[in-house]
């Protein structure tokens, strides 16, 4: 009787140890799911980043693989680039009748007014912006204002020089500098990057591949010849241009005429039958 007695009361006390046991797991495993659930959606970037950072540490010693934040693969790739016109082919239809929308040289004076137009229009772009535009505060808070409305930011180096008359050092200044000040601004690296003038080197082009960007010029922009700097001028030829096309890359400035022609020319090429390609679906991976 007084073995049993004891039997029992070890298969009691041993019991009870597993009881608290589980519960103490229980109650640490549902404390995290609920961080986790809390936490998800604030730390999305920051964790990305981190696993970019580590990607970018493991592929040091092999510069050729190329993989792309894990932010840009949740979005369905729809088209990838064509270096024959610098433009846009659907992938796996025949024809998709979207242009792309890219505004140069910001944020100088009206990048944050033509992203408001934009997001009114529902249009997306790319605004690709240079360092010399980034070096205050205020230019800082408009970079980043025009991100959180939506936008893509791209590279177009720091100083807006031809590239061709630097020296490799400075190229990589130029390119590599800019993308750590827009991930500090808006907290992610760019994923599009465009050389001032167009003017592209072996060794710039290798960088930009090393960063991780997608490098493109343009199929067609008119703003910077004098004839069209006006807005009538610049919204016609934007939306009637010959070289207008399935999948366009559509080059415009920080400009005030430009400005002026934005609304006009998302609505004559709409009009037109076009739609604005969200550079999100952009494949970045074939270069
Ligand atoms: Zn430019």
């Amino acid at each position: 009787m007084k073995k049993s007695f004891q039997m029992l009361t070890v298969i009691v006390i041993m019991l009870l140890a597993a009881c608290s046991t589980d519960a103490n797991s229980n109650a640490e495993e549902s404390t995290s799911n609920k961080e986790k659930e809390v936490t998800a959606n604030e730390e999305t970037e920051s964790s990305e980043g981190d696993k970019e950072d580590n990607k970018e540490e493991n592929n040091k010693e092999d510069e050729n693989i190329e993989e792309e934040p894990e932010a840009k693969e949740k979005v369905e790739k729809k088209y990838t680039l064509n270096p024959a016109f610098w433009g846009f082919e659907p992938i796996g239809e025949a024809k998709s009748d979207a242009v792309l929308l890219t505004i140069d040289d910001a944020p100088d004076e009206h990048a944050v007014e033509m992203a408001k137009t934009l997001k009114e229009l529902d249009a997306p772009a790319i605004f690709f912006v240079n360092g010399h535009f980034m070096d205050t505060e205020e230019e800082k808070a408009k970079v980043k204002e025009i991100h959180d409305m939506g936008f893509e930011i791209g590279n177009h180096t720091m100083t807006h020089s031809d590239l061709k008359s630097l020296s490799e050092e400075k190229q990589r200044e130029e390119i590599v500098k800019l993308n750590d000040m827009i991930e500090e601004v808006i907290g992610e690296r760019p994923t599009f990057f465009r050389a001032p003038f167009g003017s592209n080197t072996d060794f710039s082009k290798a960088l930009v591949k090393e960063e991780g960007m997608l490098l493109m010029n343009w199929t067609y922009g008119y703003d910077w010849n004098k004839e069209y700097q006006n807005k009538a001028a610049i919204t016609d030829i934007m939306v009637n241009s010959p070289l207008l096309q399935d999948g366009a890359n559509l080059l415009m400035h920080d400009r005030d005429w430009t400005a002026a022609g934005l609304s006009d020319i998302v609505k004559g090429l709409r009009d037109k039958g076009y739609s604005m390609i969200d550079p999100e679906t952009i494949d970045t991976e074939l270069k």
